[in-house]
């Protein structure tokens, strides 16, 4: 009794439409074409082609129109090397927000912190979308899932720029502070998003204490509370974290890439010697002033860089 998902062509999916006329449902969730209940299935068509089928009667519902693509199991067990913590039975299986940030540790470029809602009855399409943890995914692959999932999973980005993130720094706020205060935000815009719905748990792939994390956003107008978890590796116990995930890196990369238009070649990610490098080069091309709209200033790349500047001045 396991879900069914098929690969078809634009075409085929609007016979379908017309096939199940009198049996589509009013609501279809965001990126879908239509959706339509049967007696023994509940079938939902995405514009990338995808189309589910959950249900007793998925595998003969599906059988009218092709071959399977992936038989999804009704139920995967969580790999047991995630730790699990005091987070809910079966978290993995339910209706998540989830939430990750990417750019902490990049010299170059904004934190990106998403938050997205992924539905139980659609994580078997995630997964054929190839949504996984983004550990395992390079650029190019994170791009194209990204550029489909952000049509069929509601989230919401926030992007802290490098100008506002130095002020923040400068001013005595922490890191941690700034995450916390991104990932509330960006979880309770999606849970307007998808309102009256509620979400049947939120995780957030942990980088501080629960309780920290709550000192952080207690000064915050409004503060998402209730069912709220907090675990190491969330990418891996739920699809939310990583959908999350490679939305955030999506738009990490995307930010990267007009960075390095703006300065005229090539930006590099994270913090190794590359950057310090990098920064030199901008300095020299474009003088110190413009550093704080491209940087985190107070990484210990800042100085590097400025000594690279200084042999080359000679
Ligand atoms: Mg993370």
């Amino acid at each position: 009794m396991g879900n069914v998902v098929l690969n078809l062509s634009l075409s085929e999916i609007n016979k379908m439409k017309s096939y199940y006329d009198g049996k589509l449902l009013d609501k279809t969730p965001p990126g879908s074409v239509f959706a339509a209940k049967t007696a023994g299935s509940t079938i939902t068509a995405y514009k990338s082609g995808k189309v589910l089928f959950q249900g007793n009667g998925s595998e003969a519902e599906a059988s009218r129109w092709g071959e399977a693509a992936v038989k999804a199991p009704a139920k995967t067990s969580a790999k047991s090397k995630v730790p699990k913590g005091d987070l809910p039975d079966g978290i993995g299986q339910l209706s998540v927000i989830g939430s990750d940030e990417v750019g902490t540790g990049d010299f170059f470029g904004p934190i990106t912190v998403v938050a997205a809602y992924v539905r139980k009855e659609d994580i078997p399409l995630l997964k054929e979308l190839g949504v996984r943890d983004s550990k395992d995914l390079n650029d190019e692959k994170i791009i194209s899932i990204a550029k489909i999932i952000k049509d069929v999973v509601p989230f919401s980005l926030m992007t802290l720029k490098n100008e506002k993130y130095n002020q923040l720094q400068q001013s005595g706020m922490s890191q941690g502070k700034m995450k916390a205060i991104l990932h509330n935000q960006a979880i309770l815009n999606v849970m307007e998003k998808i309102a009256p719905v509620k979400p049947e748990a939120i995780l957030i792939d942990q980088f501080v204490q629960g309780s920290t994390y709550f000192q952080h956003v207690k000064n915050q107008k409004a503060v998402a509370k209730e069912n709220v978890y907090f675990s190491t590796k969330a990418e891996g116990i739920h699809l939310a974290v990583a959908a999350a995930s490679i939305l955030a890196r999506y738009a990490f990369v995307q930010y990267i890439d007009k960075l390095s238009e703006s300065a005229g070649f090539k930006i590099p990610k994270g913090a190794g010697a590359q950057v310090d490098e990098a920064a030199a080069k901008l300095i020299l091309k474009k003088g110190q002033e413009v550093l704080p709209k491209f940087v985190k200033l107070h990484f210990a790349n800042t100085e590097k860089a400025m000594k690279l500047v200084g042999k080359k001045r000679g």
